[in-house]
């Protein structure tokens, strides 16, 4: 599978401290590290590890932190498509208190910048087989991939997060989409849609394929006028869950078979089987990136679990 990855890239900042600071104080901090992070970034190499052929179009600073990102990616096997603008990477300042317990600041940076998509970006997703898109970089972007990737039967995966509002018209260009419950709920308009009650009917009614990812449930796959199936998660000690996500939608993008649609049910449920598996894998391992399983990790995981 030839995969356009289209989203953002940041250096995560992670301070190890005592507490979460109260307004006005100053900490000292236990430990620090900086790990490559970002929807875009994660799924990218999610998709790389697991065996496809990988571009990655990305805005990036002329900074050190965009070497490192472009660096870092290019050593799992991504070819970069990166803008370099005035703006500098994005990051993430991530506290994690004694009990596990954050507090987030995100600056967009560059990722804000990935605006106007040029000829040659286009020309890479009319000539993909599969264009993956998450919403941390500029919705009108998104919009402008989405198209371009239907007008060349390009196959269009939107992992609709941050949950945000989503125009009705981007959720009729898009093949699958990939949301956990919350998000489902939110882009339904249903705000008690959750569990039970989950939106999928008004979500497949766009004419998407729509698989919502339930934690250690597993996930749920709809295709529009059939029934929901459910795909159970496989039973591990999870250890650290970030990143779940985006090992998920990465590995199912790489296992997709060429020109599916959202009715091809059963190449969609043979793909979520893979990507449960990477995803089982990934939350026994720390950090989002570093838990990220290769295709081989997976296909012994999954004979082991046979
Ligand atoms: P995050 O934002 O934390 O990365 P998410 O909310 O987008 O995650 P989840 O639904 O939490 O996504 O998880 C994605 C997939 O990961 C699930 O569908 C499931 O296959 C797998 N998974 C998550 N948690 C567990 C767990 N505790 N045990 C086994 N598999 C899990």
């Amino acid at each position: 599978m030839s995969v356009v990855v289209l989203g953002s890239a940041n250096l995560d900042l992670v301070y190890e401290v005592d507490r979460i600071p109260a307004p006005g104080e100053t900490l000292l901090s236990r430990g620090f590290a900086a790990f490559p992070g970002g929807k875009g970034n994660n799924q990218a190499i999610a998709t790389a590890r697991s065996g496809a052929t990988v571009r990655f179009i990305v805005a990036l600073g002329q900074d050190a932190a965009g070497d490192r990102l472009a660096a870092e990616a290019r050593r799992a096997g991504i070819s970069l498509e990166d803008r370099r603008t005035d703006a500098p990477t994005g990051t993430a300042v991530i506290f994690v208190d004694r009990h596990g317990e954050n507090a987030i600041v995100v600056d967009s940076g560059a990722n804000a910048a990935l605006t106007d998509l040029t000829e040659s970006e286009l020309a890479s997703i009319a000539a993909a087989d599969l264009l993956v898109l998450q919403l941390e970089t500029p919705l009108d972007t998104v919009a402008d991939a989405a198209a371009a990737a239907r007008s060349s039967e390009t196959t269009v995966i939107l992992n609709a997060a941050p949950s945000t509002t989503v125009p009705a018209g981007l959720l009729g260009q898009v093949d699958l989409l990939i949301v956990n419950e919350h998000e489902a709920a939110e882009l339904a308009g249903e705000p008690d849609g959750t569990g039970e009650r989950l939106p999928v009917a008004a979500l497949t009614g766009h004419g998407c394929a729509v698989i919502v990812t339930l934690g250690a449930e597993g996930a749920l796959v709809a295709v529009p006028g059939r029934e929901p199936v459910k795909v159970p998660a496989i039973e591990v000690e999870a250890k650290d869950t970030t990143g779940a996500g985006d090992t998920f939608v990465g590995a199912l993008a790489a296992a997709l078979d060429r020109g599916t649609r959202a009715t091809d049910l059963a190449s969609l449920v043979a793909a979520t089987e893979f990507a449960t598996a990477a995803a089982a894998i990934a939350v026994q391992r720390k950090g989002a990136v570093p838990s990220i399983p290769t295709l081989k990790e997976v296909e012994e995981f999954r004979e082991h679990r046979r």
